[in-house]
């Protein structure tokens, strides 16, 4: 499937769900491309997973905003290859550096410069650790196992409207306890 079909797949996977995040994160490394950087050339010509750039393009569509956060050691090499890819100017911010967190900094700077809630991000990366410190945070995260792709599309959508109805479901509750109830004596 080419990268239009891709992005009309995303398309309607993006349609099944009324409510969507305002930010979607991707890790570089085994997140939108299949190998580290650090290990690579600059004057190499890189290659995405074969569905990230549909689900990439589907999201800018639907107003979705996307970022990076990345704990690459070598940002020049990473910059160069989103350059390359033609894809570096569509993410609102990218947070490429190295960092003894995992990615909880890159996530307080990303909410700091977007201004976007925890609550409202989705991210997505290929290692637990990151995704245990960033759930934490309140963002949905995916674990993906072979890159970005239509299948961890539709369950990052879906997990992120879960968490977003559960949560409001808990406001609800509290603002019921809280609030005087007015009806009973009339
Ligand atoms: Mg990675």
């Amino acid at each position: 499937m080419g990268d239009d079909g891709v992005k009309n797949e995303a398309m309607e996977i993006l349609g099944l769900f009324q409510l969507l995040p305002r930010l979607v994160v991707f890790d570089l490394d085994y997140t939108l491309w299949p190998f580290y950087c650090e290990c690579r050339s600059k004057r190499e010509m890189p290659k995405l997973y074969p569905q990230a750039k549909g689900v990439l393009y589907a999201l800018k569509d639907r107003g979705v905003d996307v970022a990076i956060a990345s704990r690459s050691p070598t940002p020049d090499i990473a910059n160069a290859f989103l350059d390359k890819l033609g894809i570096k100017s569509m993410f609102v911010t990218q947070e490429i550096y190295s960092s003894w967190t995992h990615k909880t900094e890159h996530f307080e700077r990303i909410h700091r410069k977007t201004r976007v809630p925890y609550n409202e991000m989705l991210f997505f990366d290929d290692e637990d650790r990151n995704i245990d410190a960033v759930s934490k945070m309140g963002v949905t995260s995916i674990l993906v196992g072979n890159g970005v792709n239509l299948g961890a599309l539709r369950q990052g959508l879906s997990n992120f409207s879960q968490n977003r109805s559960s949560s409001e479901k808990g406001k609800q509750k509290k603002s019921k306890k809280s609030s005087p109830s007015k009806t009973e004596d009339q």
